[in-house]
This record gives structure tokens, C-alpha cells and sequence, in this order.
């Protein structure tokens, strides 16, 4: 395959990635969108290897072998549930393999040969940034990993001085990127590389421990765009044009991301990578919580309630998806719309564990798109409402995050579900979600709990609205 060859399928492959971001941002476009994605990245593999690849095909094919078979796996095992976890540990492996390429270049002297001083010092460069950026996403998605499967507690770590200690981090990475440069071109600087590498990772891992449950979202994303720099970076050292151009879309369009979850939570970026929001306010929460008295209906009851209704907005969560009740949900929309019911659907944007995560589950059940609403579209309408029903959601309708000040959701905003006629809310149990943070809506006086797993519940709803 010719260099010109090899150039033409990379600028092809670029162009099919560019058009998949453009359809993944609508979920009508979206399954085209995956399919410009598959073809460009098998475009861009078989010109890598048959164009780029020089020798070691045993290896290499061995590799692709081990790495797609497990891929192949972990793909059909994982539930939609763990899908965020996947995601996380994915990204960990993109920057262990910026780390690895960066010593695996740094000890290549064929790396740097026939390049004069300044060249040198480029590559250096490259070369530290990548391993520093690897570094850093991959402990912290490792801890992300952690965190998001229960592994690991969420709430977030406070260690005394953690700014200061942050900073110390830095300014050694900075300290020890100096020394490495100093010695750059004469084959040293392994000493160096080797305690920024070990000071990245502790600093991926604080970072990670530090943030707190319900501002997790930023951090997925943020190791999202960081794991996308990580491949930019190791495209730099491998003289890579696709993997950087690659590696910047991903990392810039994660950043983007990342901005729009800070929105989303009423965030600023640097205080969430800080971490450490409201640590004392679940107690305040859960005074608060206590004001009233909980009130439990039967499935049959929550039916009369809907056919009663004239509008109806129904918010998902996490536990739609755990309970696999979006096909159930999308029958009794069917069922009450055609008795002249107007349903809608409110989707907060950090609702469930990952970005669009209950979009895909709608789309998944054929819920039609257009009665599908962001917050901000819907928000304003909950006071026309006659029945909101909250499935398996819990902090994304958390009145607290309004009217406790030092909650640890405080001021992330809500749907405000409560403003309705009456809110019925579906969950298993008293507990709390994701943030820890007890939730006082479901002991306002017109809010009626249907305890039990959703789907079942929702089984019985329809049961008895069909019948
Ligand atoms: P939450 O985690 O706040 O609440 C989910 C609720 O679902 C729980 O209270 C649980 O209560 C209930 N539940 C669980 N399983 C079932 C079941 N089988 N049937 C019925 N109910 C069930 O979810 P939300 O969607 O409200 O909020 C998302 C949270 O996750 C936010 O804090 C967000 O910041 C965070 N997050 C979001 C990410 C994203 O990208 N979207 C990524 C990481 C974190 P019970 O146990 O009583 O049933």
C-alpha cells in the first residue's frame, strides 16, 4: 500500500468519524452515526496494517486476536446497567496504552535517530505529556471504574490539605519534566519519567476519590476527553496523523461534554476536579427529609390515578434501567395515550449512569421522539401536570438540591416533579441513589410511593389500565 494510499484512507477514515459524531448527536441519526464509526475505524485499521505495519505480524495479530476476543466478550455479557463501568475501564486501557507507547518509544533509540537537538526536545515533550496525561486517565478511570460499580464507596474522600497536596503533584510533575528535559537526547531521563509517571497516577486516584457522587457525570466525561488527548498524544509519538486527529475529537468533543454536564449540575469544571461538595449536608437532607408522612398506593390505585389525568410526565432513572421497564413504560404510554391522555417524558441530563443513558433505553422500547423532553424544555410545565410518575429516579428529583444549602446536590438542577397534581414514584425502598442524600419529595402530601421492583410494578399498572 502506497504512502499517498495510506494518507487518502486516513483522510476517508476521518471524514466517517466526523460524520458518526455528527449522527450520535440525535437519536434518530444515532444507529447511522455508529455505522460511519464502524466502517471508519475498520477503514483506518487495515491501512494501518497493511500500509503501516512493517514486520512482527505474529504479534501483532496475536494481540488483535487476545484483545478482540475478550472485547468480543466483556460486548455480549455486560448489561445495559454496567455499561458506564465498561465505559470507564475502557478508557483506563486507552491511557495505559499512551503510557506504555511513551517508555516503549522513550527506550527506542531508533525513535529519535537522524532528528537534530530541538526535534528532540519536540519528541521529549510528546513523549512525557503523553505518559503524564496516560497516567492520570488511567488510575483515575480505574478508581472511576470503582466507584461507579460499587466497588469503591462514593462518597468522596477528604484528606486533610488535598489542595495543597494537589498542587505538590503539580509542581513535582512539572519538577521532575524539567529534569527529564534537561537530559534530553542523551538516553537518560528514565529516573525522572519514572517518578512523574508514579506522581500522575496518585493524582488520577486523589482526583478521582475526591469527587463526590452525584458529580461523577463531569468525571466520566472529563476522563472521556482526557483519554482522547491520551491517543492524540501517543499519535504524536508515533508520528501518527489519524490517532491525533482521532485522539482531538474525541478529547474535544469530551470536553465538550464535560461542559455541558457541569451545566447540567450547576457546576464550575475546576471546583468539581477539586472535589469535596457539601460532605456534611446529608444529615441537613435528611432532617429535612422528615417533615412528613410517607404514603404508599397499589398498582391498581396508581392506574386509576393515570386514567384520571389529562397530562402525565413521566421522569426515568437509574431504576428503569435496573428494573428493564423502559418496554413496559412505553405500553402504558401507548395505553393512556390512546384513551387521550397526553403523556411527555422529562429526561434530566445526568439521569441514570451515563450521558443519554435514558434516551437509549426509550429509544431502545420505540417510545416515540417527539413527546421525549430535555429539562429545560419541560421543567416550567409540572405545575399543568394532573400525574407525575418518577420511575426509579431519586436525586434527579430531589427537592433539596433547591431548598438545603449545604446539601451535596445544592444546586444542581432538578425536575420539579412535586409542582404536579399528584407524583407517584416507583422505587423499591426508602433508600437513597447515587448522591446518599435522603429525598423529601417523597413525603410531600401529594406524593404517592408504589413500592417495588418497576418493572413488575409497572406490569400490574398496565395490567390493570388494559383491563
Ligand atoms: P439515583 O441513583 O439517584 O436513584 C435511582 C433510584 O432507583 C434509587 O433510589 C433506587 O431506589 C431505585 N431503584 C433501583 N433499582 C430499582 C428497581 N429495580 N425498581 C425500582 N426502583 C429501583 O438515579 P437518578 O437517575 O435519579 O440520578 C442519577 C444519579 O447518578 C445522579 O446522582 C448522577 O449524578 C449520578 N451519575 C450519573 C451519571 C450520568 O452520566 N448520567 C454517571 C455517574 C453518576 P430503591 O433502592 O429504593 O429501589
Amino acid at each position: 500500500m502506497t504512502h499517498g494510499l495510506v494518507t487518502a484512507s486516513y483522510i476517508g477514515a476521518t471524514i466517517l468519524f466526523i460524520l458518526a459524531l455528527g449522527g450520535l448527536s440525535h437519536p434518530e441519526s444515532s444507529r447511522r452515526g455508529n455505522l460511519y464509526g464502524m466502517v471508519g475505524m475498520t477503514i483506518a485499521l487495515l491501512s494501518t496494517i497493511i500500509g503501516k505495519v512493517s514486520g512482527n505480524f505474529e504479534i501483532m495479530l496475536a494481540g488483535m486476536a487476545l484483545g478482540g476476543g475478550v472485547g468480543i466478550v466483556l460486548a455480549r455479557k455486560v448489561q445495559m446497567t454496567q455499561m458506564p463501568e465498561l465505559v470507564a475501564i475502557l478508557h483506563s486501557l486507552v491511557g495505559l496504552a499512551a503510557v506504555l507507547v511513551g517508555f516503549a518509544n522513550f527506550m527506542d533509540p531508533a525513535a529519535t535517530a537522524g532528528l537534530s537537538h530541538t526535534e528532540v526536545v519536540i519528541h521529549e515533550v510528546e513523549t512525557y505529556l503523553g505518559i503524564l496525561i496516560g497516567a492520570v486517565t488511567f488510575s483515575g478511570s480505574v478508581i472511576a471504574f470503582g466507584k461507579l460499580s460499587a466497588r469503591i464507596s462514593g462518597k468522596p474522600l477528604m484528606l486533610p490539605g488535598r489542595h495543597w497536596l494537589n498542587l505538590g503533584l503539580l509542581v513535582s510533575a512539572i519538577w521532575f519534566g524539567k529534569l527529564f528535559l534537561d537530559q534530553a537526547g542523551t538516553g537518560a531521563g528514565l529516573v525522572p519519567l519514572l517518578m512523574m509517571t508514579a506522581v500522575a497516577l496518585l493524582f488520577g486516584i486523589h482526583m478521582v476519590m475526591a469527587i463526590g457522587g452525584a458529580d461523577m457525570p463531569v468525571v466520566v466525561s472529563m476522563l472521556n476527553s482526557y483519554s482522547g488527548w491520551a491517543a492524540a498524544a501517543t499519535g504524536f509519538m508515533l508520528s501518527n496523523d489519524l490517532l491525533i486527529v482521532v485522539g482531538a475529537l474525541v478529547g474535544s468533543s469530551g470536553a465538550i461534554l464535560s461542559y455541558i454536564m457541569c451545566r447540567a449540575m450547576n457546576r464550575k469544571f475546576l471546583a468539581v476536579i477539586a472535589g469535596g461538595f457539601g460532605t456534611s449536608g446529608g444529615a441537613v437532607a435528611a432532617a429535612a427529609a422528615t417533615g412528613g408522612e410517607v404514603v404508599s398506593v397499589t398498582a391498581d390505585e396508581a392506574a386509576g390515578l393515570l386514567l384520571n389525568a389529562r397530562e402525565v410526565i413521566i421522569v426515568p432513572g437509574y431504576g428503569m434501567a435496573v428494573a428493564q421497564a423502559q418496554h413496559t413504560v412505553y405500553e402504558i404510554t401507548r395505553a393512556l395515550r390512546e384513551r387521550g391522555v397526553n403523556v411527555r417524558f422529562g429526561i434530566h441530563p445526568v439521569a441514570g449512569r451515563m450521558p443519554g443513558h435514558m434516551n437509549v433505553l426509550l429509544a431502545e422500547a420505540r417510545v416515540p421522539y417527539d413527546i421525549v423532553f430535555e429539562m429545560e424544555e419541560i421543567n416550567d410545565d409540572f405545575p399543568n401536570v394532573d400525574v407525575s410518575v418518577v420511575i426509579g429516579a431519586n436525586d434527579i428529583v430531589n427537592p433539596s438540591a433547591q431548598e438545603v444549602p449545604d446539601s451535596p446536590i445544592a444546586g444542581m438542577p432538578v425536575l420539579e416533579v412535586w409542582k404536579g397534581g399528584t407524583t407517584i414514584v416507583l422505587k423499591r425502598s426508602m433508600a437513597t441513589g447515587y448522591a446518599g442524600v435522603d429525598n423529601p419529595l417523597f413525603y410531600k402530601e401529594n406524593t404517592r410511593m408504589l413500592f417495588g421492583d418497576a418493572k413488575e410494578s409497572l406490569d400490574s399498572v398496565l395490567k390493570d389500565l388494559t383491563s
